[in-house]
This record gives C-alpha cells, structure tokens and sequence, in this order.
C-alpha cells in the first residue's frame, strides 16, 4: 500500500514522474490539472467554471476541487494506494485531504518535493508551450503560475516536512535518472519498495 503526494513548482516534472511511479508502484496517478483540462475539452459545467481561472495561472477554487478528489478517491482503484500530483495546493486542500484520509482510515506514506530552479522551469514550460499548445502556458501565465505556488503552495512543505513526510528530490536531470532517485529515497527515507 503505498499513498503519496508530488509537490513541486509547475515545470518541475510531476507529471512526468507521477506517470514512472504510477508504473512502478501499480498506483494510480490522479492529476487534479489533467482532470481539469479534460473536462475544459468535453465542455462540461465543471470545465466551464475551471476554465477561466486556469487560463489566468490562478488556483480553481477549494470547493470545486475538493470535491472532486473527494469522488476521485471514492473510487475502488485507490484501494492499493494512489499518487497524486498537484493535489493539494492550498492550506484548505491540505485539511480537506487529511479529512478524506480520515474518512478512510488511511494516511499518507510520503510527500515528494520536486525542486527545480526558476529559470529551467520557465524554459520548460516555454518549450511545452511550443509543443503542446496549452493555453496556460503562455510567458505572463506561466509567471503568475509560478506566483500562486509561492505563495499558497510551497508553504505546504513545512507543515508536511514537519509530520516527517517530505522527500526533497533534485528535479533536474534525464527522466529516468529522476525517477532513480526518487525510488531510492522512497526505498531508504520511508521503507517503501516498488512492486
Ligand atoms: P497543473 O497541470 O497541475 O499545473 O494544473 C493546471 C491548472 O489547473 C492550475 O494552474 C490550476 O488552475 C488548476 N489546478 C490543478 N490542480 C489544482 C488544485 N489542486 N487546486 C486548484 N487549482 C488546480
């Protein structure tokens, strides 16, 4: 069983590694940005309302998304354990999420800090931009994003760092080489094995 948590900076490779790790533990990756961007291209109420805040850098409020990992993790496949990558971002989410765990009589094994200097996460955001075409990835969002996590998200760390949970991994580098590195911190900071 093996829950986590992956917090870093937009740019830093969550998405990337959550996607190895959901691999290499058997645990679903739950991205509350792909969830979000799905329902923006289906249309939906939920889509419609996201929209307008995640074209502008800015957090989609703590109600809709609270909600949303609350159904999320109602879901049989989390039985075994489930990553999530950009969830939660804000103090109000963190409670939320400690409630939901409650709720289940389940805690989190580890929080996975992705760090990742200004400058190379502006470069590969502004690289993805050109690849992908998200709409919130243009320069003045990319900056504002960059703003919000500051200010609302990586306070975050301390108070989980201060339940003894966080693994700080160096973001830069192959992949694959990050991966490495955070399997093995896992392996001997939290005694937590792949499959
Ligand atoms: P991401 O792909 O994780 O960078 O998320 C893209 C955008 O979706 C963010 O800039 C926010 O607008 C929104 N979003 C994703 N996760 C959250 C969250 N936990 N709380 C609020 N907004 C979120």
């Amino acid at each position: 069983m093996s829950r986590f948590l992956l917090i870093g900076p937009p740019g830093a490779g969550k998405g990337t590694q959550a996607e190895q790790l959901s691999v290499a533990f058997g645990i679903p990756a739950i991205s509350t940005g792909d969830i979000f961007r799905h329902n923006v291209k289906n249309e939906t109420e939920l889509g419609k309302l996201a929209k307008s805040y995640m074209d502008r850098g800015e957090y989609v409020p703590d109600s809709l998304t609270n909600d949303l990992v609350r159904d999320r993790l109602s879901q049989p496949d989390v039985a075994a354990g489930f990553l999530l990558d950009g969830y939660p971002r804000t103090a109000e989410q963190v409670t939320e999420l400690d409630a939901i765990l409650a709720d289940n009589s389940s805690e989190l094994d580890a929080v996975i800090q992705l760090t990742a200097d200004t400058d190379e996460v502006v470069r590969r955001l502004l690289g993805r931009a050109a690849e992908q075409g998200r709409a919130d990835d243009t320069e003045d969002v990319i900056r504002r994003r960059l703003e919000v996590y500051e200010e609302q998200t990586a306070p975050l760390i301390d108070s989980y760092a201060s339940r003894g949970l966080v693994i700080r991994i160096d973001g830069l580098g192959p992949v694959a080489e990050v991966t490495e590195r955070i399997i093995e911190a896992l392996e001997n900071q939290s005694g937590i094995s792949p499959r």
